[in-house]
This record gives C-alpha cells, sequence and structure tokens, in this order.
C-alpha cells in the first residue's frame, strides 16, 4: 500500500548529487535530530549556527520523506485559518503560531537566498482558487480573518483570477504575495548542506533502530554504529519508521499524489498558469496546478496513485485539464507519484515530550515547507533552552491517540476515489 522510493519528478530532475554517508562507529553529540526533512534541516542549521555540536540520522537521504515529494508551495499558515488554529490551541499559543508562519514564507526564501540553494525559488504569490460560491464565501473568511490580524491578502475576480491563471472555471481566487513555489527535494537537500557547511555532522542511509536511556545520554543504536547524545528531537513526521511507535498513532496518514508532463510548448504555455503562480483550490478534495523552470504541467490531488489503478489518474488529469486550461490540448503524464502527509487530529502540528530530553515534531497535514523550516527552529531554540516551553508557538504534550484512526485514514482514501469517479462523470 505504501509508495519506497522517491520516484518524484523533483528526484528524477535533481542536479544536486547525493553523497551517501553512514554512520559505522560509535560518536557522541550533545543534540541528535532523526529524520532529514525541512523540519530536521532546520533545527540543526539552526543549533549549528550556535555553535551546538549536532548530529542528523537520516534512514535514507534530504527530503526522502514529505519533503522531496510535495506540490512546493511556500505558503503562509496552515490548512486551517487563524481562527481555528486560536480554537485548536487557544489564544496564547494560537497568535504565537499564526504570527510565525505568517513570516515562515519569508524565512523559507531568505534561507534560500542566503545559502544561494538552487531550488527554483519563485517568490511571486500563490493563487487560492474559488471552485464554487461556498469557496469564494471561504476565500472571504480567510480575508477578513487575516484583516483582523493586520494582513492584506487580494482577493481577485473571474476575470482577474483567469488573467494570471488561464484557467477557465475557477470564480475568483486569492493571491497571496507571501507565498511562491520552489523545486522542495532541493530545497530540502540545500538545507542539510547549510547545516554541514555551519558545523552539523549529517549520516545519510542511517536508519535509527532503537533508542534508549544509559545514565543521562540517550543511546540511538543504528545498523552499523551507535550515536549517544544529550537531547533528542525526532522529526519523521508521516515517513516515520523502526522507532518510537508511540508516534503512529498521533497522526492519519493520507497520500496526495501528483502527475507531470515534459515541459509544455511556449504556445501552451501561454494557456497555463501564464503568471507562474503555484495553486491550489477550495475543494475538500483539493487539487493544485503549478509549473517548473522548465515549463511542466504538475497536477496534484489527494490520493494514493499506487494503491489504486493509475489508468483512472490518468484519465482524471486530462479530463481536469480539458476542463480547466482546454486551450493546452493534448497531454502526455511522463511522471507520477505520491507523498504521505500527517494529519494530525486538528490539523496543527504536535509538539511531543516523549521522555526526559526526547521531544517530537509531527502532524504537519499537509503544510510543511514553511512550517517545518520555521518550527523546526523555534524547536531548536528550545532544546539550546534560549527559550522556555511556554514560550514556543506550539503547547508541549504528551502523545495522543487520533480518534478512530484507520476509520479517519479510510474515509481520506474513500472519498478522493469517489470524487475522482464523480469528477469524470460531471
Ligand atoms: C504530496 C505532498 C504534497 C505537499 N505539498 C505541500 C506544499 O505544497 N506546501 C507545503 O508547505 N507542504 C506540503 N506538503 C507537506 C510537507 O511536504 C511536509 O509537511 C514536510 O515535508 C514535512 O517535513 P518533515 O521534515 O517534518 O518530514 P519528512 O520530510 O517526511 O522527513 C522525515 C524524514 O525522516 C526520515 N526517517 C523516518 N524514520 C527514520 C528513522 N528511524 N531513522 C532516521 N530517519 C528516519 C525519513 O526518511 C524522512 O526523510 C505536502 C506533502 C505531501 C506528501
Amino acid at each position: 500500500m505504501t509508495e519506497q522510493a522517491n520516484n518524484s519528478l523533483w528526484a528524477k530532475t535533481r542536479h544536486s548529487e547525493i553523497k551517501v554517508n553512514i554512520l559505522d562507529h560509535e560518536a557522541v553529540c550533545d543534540m541528535a535530530i532523526i529524520g532529514g526533512g525541512f523540519t530536521g534541516c532546520s533545527a540543526a542549521l539552526r543549533l549549528a549556527e550556535d555553535g551546538i555540536n549536532v548530529t542528523v540520522l537520516e534512514a535514507e537521504f534530504s527530503g526522502f520523506g514529505g519533503s522531496g515529494r510535495n506540490v512546493g508551495l511556500t505558503n503562509a499558515g496552515l490548512w486551517i485559518g487563524p481562527d481555528d488554529v486560536v480554537k485548536a490551541l487557544g489564544s496564547a499559543y494560537g497568535e504565537r503560531l499564526n504570527a510565525l508562519l505568517s513570516e515562515a514564507p519569508s524565512l523559507v526564501h531568505k534561507i534560500i537566498e542566503d545559502n544561494d540553494i538552487q531550488c527554483e525559488a519563485l517568490r511571486n504569490g500563490t493563487l487560492h482558487f474559488a471552485h464554487s460560491e461556498k469557496g469564494m464565501d471561504d476565500l472571504k473568511k480567510k480575508i477578513e480573518q487575516n484583516a483582523r490580524r493586520g494582513i492584506d491578502l487580494e482577493l481577485l475576480d473571474r476575470e482577474q483570477t483567469f488573467e494570471l491563471s488561464a484557467a477557465e472555471n475557477y470564480l475568483g481566487a486569492i493571491l497571496d504575495k507571501r507565498a511562491g513555489t520552489i523545486q522542495p527535494l532541493e530545497y530540502c537537500h540545500g538545507l542539510m548542506k547549510a547545516a554541514e557547511k555551519a558545523g552539523a555532522t549529517i549520516y545519510t542511509g542511517t536508519p535509527a533502530l532503537d533508542i534508549f536511556k544509559v545514565g543521562d545520554l540517550w543511546y540511538i543504536k543504528t545498523e552499523k554504529g551507535l550515536l549517544k547524545a544529550k537531547k533528542v528531537l525526532v522529526a519523521t513526521n508521516a515517513y516515520l519508521s523502526k522507532i518510537c511507535p508511540d508516534l503512529e498513532r498521533t497522526f492519519t496518514p493520507m497520500y496526495y499524489a501528483q502527475m507531470a508532463t515534459d515541459p509544455l510548448s511556449e504556445e501552451q504555455l501561454e494557456n497555463y498558469l501564464p503568471g507562474k503562480n503555484g495553486t491550489w483550490d477550495t475543494r475538500m478534495v483539493m487539487r493544485s496546478y503549478r509549473t517548473d523552470e522548465a515549463g511542466r504541467l504538475i497536477i496534484g490531488t489527494i490520493g494514493n496513485i499506487f494503491m489504486n489503478n493509475a489508468p483512472l489518474f490518468t484519465s482524471w488529469a486530462n479530463k481536469m485539464v480539458r476542463d480547466t486550461f482546454p486551450k493546452v490540448g493534448p497531454v502526455e503524464w511522463t511522471y507520477k507519484w505520491a507523498g504521505r502527509i500527517a494529519c494530525s487530529k486538528n490539523y496543527v502540528p504536535n509538539f511531543h515530550h516523549l521522555s526526559d530530553n526526547l521531544y517530537s515534531i509531527n502532524g504537519f497535514s499537509g503544510r510543511g515547507i514553511s512550517p517545518g523550516t520555521a518550527i523546526g527552529r523555534e524547536v531548536a531554540d528550545f532544546m539550546m533552552e534560549k527559550k522556555t516551553a511556554g514560550e514556543l508557538p506550539l503547547p508541549l504534550k504528551s502523545p495522543e491517540n487520533v480518534p478512530f484512526n484507520l476509520l479517519r485514514q479510510a474515509f481520506y482514501e474513500t472519498g478522493s476515489q469517489l470524487t475522482r469517479i464523480k469528477d469524470h462523470f460531471l
């Protein structure tokens, strides 16, 4: 049921080289991070910049998990709106998280610039499309909630939306100029390299197999080595494997599938996202469209491309292109991949206290590029004792089960399948 290798467009078109560095001896550090995605690498960069002796253990390579398979929208905020964040966390944590995540795209694009990360970064705003009158109302609520927090988002009408996107069937959109697009796998790899340059030790191809305490130190066993650390952060999100089984119950896996063409012709590109903005829409089973530097058409939606019959996905994607960008004409799908999202109980990331000096961050619920980068740094500050738990944007808590987890997972997958079937007939 799961996908293993990262066979995404991003993995197949990457320019950066992967060098494997397996831990094959006994090593000691002050802080260890398990997981080399955005969250782990961002925390490692922050710690290393402060002169902390930090080591990252990554089971495969930078961006093997969600960080190398996603859509690449450097969006602000979470999937849920700022008022719902406050409902979930209370006003102190909630407003702190809202403020942090509003600024988080700037942080991502600054890290990219400062470290000269070659990841096709474009900060031209993202478009959140309204697919219906109800979708338009949802966008207006989002604008109002942000305006109360001093953030101006631009609402485009149908014509303005068409002008920027050439998308035929949307009623309007929010243009959020805080955000943009990246080649996510290259960004993740660049973050890992930046952490290494700042002094972090990075081991790849090195799954943590067991973790236990001896005296004041955590011992992390790997196939060929042992890492000892005073403090440990587990940053494995939906790709958790082999360790901390308690974390499995704290999120619901949900799949998101994408397909991409070879580069379009210039004429096709005039009729497909001419403004080059990354986009997603207000549907419950949302759709995303974006392009990359080479000019590919990239479409995405909720569901697992590997669990179902890929021909259904292909004909669904063909119909979406015909309906939404009719002037593009027929396309061939060269790349197909899916990635696992970790949905937390309330769609807000979890910050867990697993044991003395053992912490975890997960449950990014499909919004992890800017949040993973920003929250990784906050947790690093906490681990360095620059901030107390009460000063963070998330409450520190014990792992909690997501109620009816298997049922929730089945609901996501079945709902996305039924929507795809319905899309074929409408
Ligand atoms: C298809 C898809 C589309 C998305 N689109 C967007 C988007 O457009 N914008 C956005 O903001 N967010 C998006 N997201 C969400 C975002 O990608 C994730 O929230 C983010 O990548 C999580 O980063 P992370 O570092 O926490 O986890 P990951 O990137 O999943 O990294 C976890 C790492 O832990 C490693 N690991 C696991 N177990 C072990 C172990 N035992 N030992 C050592 N290492 C281990 C894994 O190999 C993996 O590399 C999307 C997600 C998916 C799947």
